[in-house]
């Protein structure tokens, strides 16, 4: 239900929460008739991989491990899919000339792909955060100057990216985010101090990768979204609200200069902002549950808790310094979020290595060119590994 004739998408990270559903938004608007495939990444899941590519004739399959480029090939031998691995493989499905590109890469990983993706002009549906996290205005800069266009995935910033038209850009006075809260929404520091990863990434409301039900719990994800839509909408720091409102059923606001609110709502189901952008500028038909009011009855809201999430309050400075300071929060809580899950650190953990790495590194400056930024990214994580073998001492 797409018009016009197929559109090539390539898919960074299918294997992924937001690569299968991504998957099956394309079947829902016609599979093959809608959407030509042209590579389709993952990592280790080679199965499920294989039969992706097999199932939408992709041309391409890329493993971003080296180890597994056997298993790929073995897995597609006879189909004439052609299997690749390792980072520069990951760079050739991103070049491959598909005019649309998910990027669903979870982390930093998902930076150098989707750059390249931005670079030769592809419309990127954007849902690796971390890409404007770490680089920022380069990232911003390197789609403009592409010529694509950047679609956000991110449910917050497509609910704003929906209600946010171009000729009010003017009358923008403020963007409010919303937050679940994730599981530890009333727990107190001591309750939360002795979770495990298990428990944390069982959220309430979403289905996700561990990476991102992990940063729901800690608020790390909210972090990373107020540096996201600072880059995507240009906003100031002050005009950056978060509010917790625990049932996710209205996915963002945007506060206009007349004192007007205009909201996103929907039931907590990632395909929406999926389908918004790979058929944007239409409206596609999906069939994802409906909002029954009656049933919801009510919406709540409260302030988020800077003391018990100290990951707002990090997010917060990090936008106030600018330049690198969020790629340096970033690459230190990737690194505490490796340790946590590897119950070699707590909970509360992640925050204080991503806090101390980011005052050690308060001069990081400002980034010049990309390079700079891996750069950076490198030391912050050098510094959190340092940190943690002196916590696991
Ligand atoms: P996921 O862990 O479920 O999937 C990640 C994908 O990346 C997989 O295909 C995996 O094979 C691949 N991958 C993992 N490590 C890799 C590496 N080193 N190099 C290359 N590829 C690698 O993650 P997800 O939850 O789908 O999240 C993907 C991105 O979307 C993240 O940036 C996340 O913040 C964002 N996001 C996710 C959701 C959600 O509902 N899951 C919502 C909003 C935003
Ligand atoms: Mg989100």
């Amino acid at each position: 239900n797409v018009p016009g004739s197929p559109r090539r998408l390539s898919i960074l990270g299918s294997t992924g929460s937001i690569g299968q559903n991504t998957l099956d938004v394309v079947r829902q608007l016609g599979g093959r008739e809608a959407f030509e495939i042209e590579a389709l990444t993952g990592n280790g899941n080679i199965g499920l991989l294989a039969e992706q590519a097999r199932a939408f004739g992709a041309r391409m399959a890329v493993t971003a491990s080296e180890a597994h480029y056997d298993a790929l090939k073995q897995a597609l031998a006879g189909t004439g899919i052609e299997a690749g691995a390792g980072p520069s493989a990951l760079i050739e499905a991103a070049d491959r000339p598909a005019e649309m590109v998910m990027a669903a890469i979870i982390g930093t990983a998902g930076l150098a792909p989707t750059l390249s993706a931005a670079r030769r002009g592809a419309d990127i549906a954007l849902a690796n955060k971390e890409c404007l996290v770490t680089a920022g205005d380069l990232f911003v800069d390197a789609v403009r100057k592409g010529g694509g266009r950047l679609l956000p995935v991110d449910s917050e910033h497509n609910a704003i990216f929906q209600v946010l038209e171009e000729h009010q850009r003017h009358a923008l006075e403020r963007i409010v985010l919303t937050a679940s809260g994730g599981p530890f929404r009333t727990w107190t520091r001591e309750q939360m101090a002795g979770v495990t990863a298990e428990t944390a990434a069982r959220h309430p409301n979403w289905s996700m990768g561990m990476k991102i039900s992990v940063g729901s719990a800690t608020m790390f994800n909210k972090a990373l979204e107020m540096i996201e839509a600072k880059h995507l909408f240009n906003v100031s720091p002050q005009q950056i609200e978060v509010v917790v409102h625990p049932q996710s059923i209205i996915h963002s606001m945007v506060g206009y200069t007349d004192g007007s609110v205009l909201a996103q709502l929907g039931c907590p189901d990632m395909r929406t902002a999926i389908g918004y952008a790979l058929a944007y500028p239409h409206r596609p038909a999906l069939s994802v549950e409906r909002l029954d009011f009656a049933r919801l009855s009510r919406l709540d809201f409260e302030a988020p808790d800077e003391d018990r999430f100290p990951a707002l309050r990090l997010a917060r400075r990090a936008l106030e310094r600018g330049g690198l300071q969020s790629a340096v929060m970033n690459a230190a809580e990737e690194t505490a979020f490796e340790a946590f899950v590897e119950a070699r650190i707590g909970f509360l953990d992640m925050a204080e290595i991503a806090e101390a790495v980011m005052e050690d590194m308060i001069d990081a400056g400002e980034a010049l060119d990309i390079d700079q930024v891996f750069a950076i990214d490198a030391e912050a994580r050098r510094r959190a590994g340092e940190r943690l073998r002196a916590m696991a001492r």
